[in-house]
């Protein structure tokens, strides 16, 4: 195992992670400093949207977590972080929709987002157990350590691959949404929307690009130990 090929499987995906991270952050600090016309707020944003589309059992919370905005499926819970909350932006009203655009796969059954759900309980324990699995893989030689190893990161990689058609699909959702409802005006407000949920697309993908990083690098560990 040469340099070069841990720079491009692990040095490179993580650089991309943090390339993403930042352009997620510079756009939402761009958007959050302009308001949307209409004056709405990330939550009545979202209490708007989830009304239009009958949903009634979605609770709309505030949760102290800078950029943390989630939709629970198991709770019925669009949390949404206090500057998207009661913030009037362009970067408010985008996260919020982009939320309620989960609250709607979820309403409809969306496959994708079932099968996420479904996966979770087993990302929970791979990713747990993985730091202790891949240090007494690596410390001890034990080459059925790297093999649990690389079927942890396998499950990270299925888990990282099926998120990335839910988080597609609630941008696009959301983008919709804002404008048949004239909560976003085109042009500059939508072209703000895009920025913000574009730039947080992109995490996705870098998440879904360093789970198949490190799965291939610790494929290819494990057949170096063999020889
Ligand atoms: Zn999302």
């Amino acid at each position: 195992m040469n340099f070069e090929t841990y720079l491009l499987l692990i040095g490179v995906p993580l650089a991309f992670g943090l390339w993403a991270q930042f352009r997620v952050s510079s756009a939402f600090k761009t958007w959050k400093a302009v308001p949307v016309a209409t004056g709405l707020t990330g939550a009545q944003t979202a209490s708007r949207i989830l009304a239009d589309a009958g949903i009634a059992d979605v609770r709309v919370e505030e949760i102290n977590d800078m950029l943390g905005d989630h939709y629970d499926p198991s709770g019925k819970r669009l949390c949404l972080s206090t500057d998207v909350y009661h913030g009037n932006s362009v970067a408010s009203v985008g996260i919020a929709a982009h939320e309620c655009g989960h609250a709607l796969q979820h309403q409809m059954n969306y496959g994708p987002l079932n099968l996420r759900m479904q996966i979770v309980p087993a990302t929970q324990f791979a990713s747990q157990i993985l730091p202790f699995v891949i240090l007494g893989g690596f410390f001890f030689h034990m080459t059925g350590l790297i093999t649990l190893g690389i079927a942890c990161y396998a499950i990270l990689m299925v888990f990282q691959l099926v998120t990335l058609p839910v988080e597609f699909d609630a941008s696009n959702r959301a983008k919709a949404i804002l404008q048949r409802m004239g909560i976003v005006r085109s042009g500059e407000e939508a072209g703000g929307v895009d920025a913000v949920l574009d730039a947080a697309a992109l995490t996705y993908v870098a998440a879904f690009v360093a789970a198949l990083g490190n799965l291939i690098y610790l494929i290819m560990a494990r057949n170096h130990e063999e020889r």
